[in-house]
């Protein structure tokens, strides 16, 4: 994914990837030639990870085995010096709520003053992913809770592995 082509990354620690996260990227598609899900470690803001990042990178990858246009890596530092060294100048965000803003916005200032170049964009998901977020997944499925509505068929799989049948309703 290099040359003229219009890159954009996604960054998160997508513990698990949500059909909220998938809008957003299949929204990133239309603006750019190609996205690159960077999976972080955590962030500021996610607790208690679940499931080890090289893991999620595998997962993840499997959900878009069949995208060329969907890269998925892992990564740590800074983001604007990952977005930098892959020649992308834009990065993608997910906006549910007003309570997303003020994070978001904090962030992408200050990215933008470590890098001037980088651009964020911020994308509102489908209106029934606005109430999704990982951890509401990893609550909901760590008490058994069906999530079959929430994540990708893959991604459901594992948690099924991880936290038995009755995520998938089963
Ligand atoms: P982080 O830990 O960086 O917040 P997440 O994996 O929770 O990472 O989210 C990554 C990005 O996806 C963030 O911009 C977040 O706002 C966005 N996002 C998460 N869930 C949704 C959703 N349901 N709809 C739209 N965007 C979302």
């Amino acid at each position: 994914m290099t040359g003229n082509r219009r890159i954009a990354i996604y960054p998160g620690s997508f513990d698990p990837l949500t059909l909220g996260h998938d809008d957003i990227v299949r929204r990133a598609l239309k603006l750019a030639d190609g996205v690159v899900i960077a999976v972080a470690e955590r962030t500021t803001q996610a607790k208690d990870p679940a499931c080890p990042l090289d893991r999620r990178v595998e997962i993840i990858s499997e959900v878009y085995a069949d995208e060329p246009s969907v890269e998925v890596v892992q990564f740590s530092g800074l983001l604007v010096d990952f977005a930098r060294a892959r020649g992308a100048r834009l990065i993608v965000r997910g906006l549910r709520a007003v309570s997303d803003f003020e994070y978001e916005f904090q962030m992408a200032l200050m990215n933008r003053s470590l890098w001037p170049e980088i651009e964020v964009i911020f994308m509102a998901p489908a209106t029934n992913y606005t109430f999704l977020s990982s951890s509401l997944v990893r609550e909901v499925a760590s008490l058994g809770g069906d999530v079959s509505a929430f994540v990708p068929p893959i991604v459901l799989d594992h948690l099924v592995e991880y936290y038995g049948p009755r995520v998938a309703g089963r």
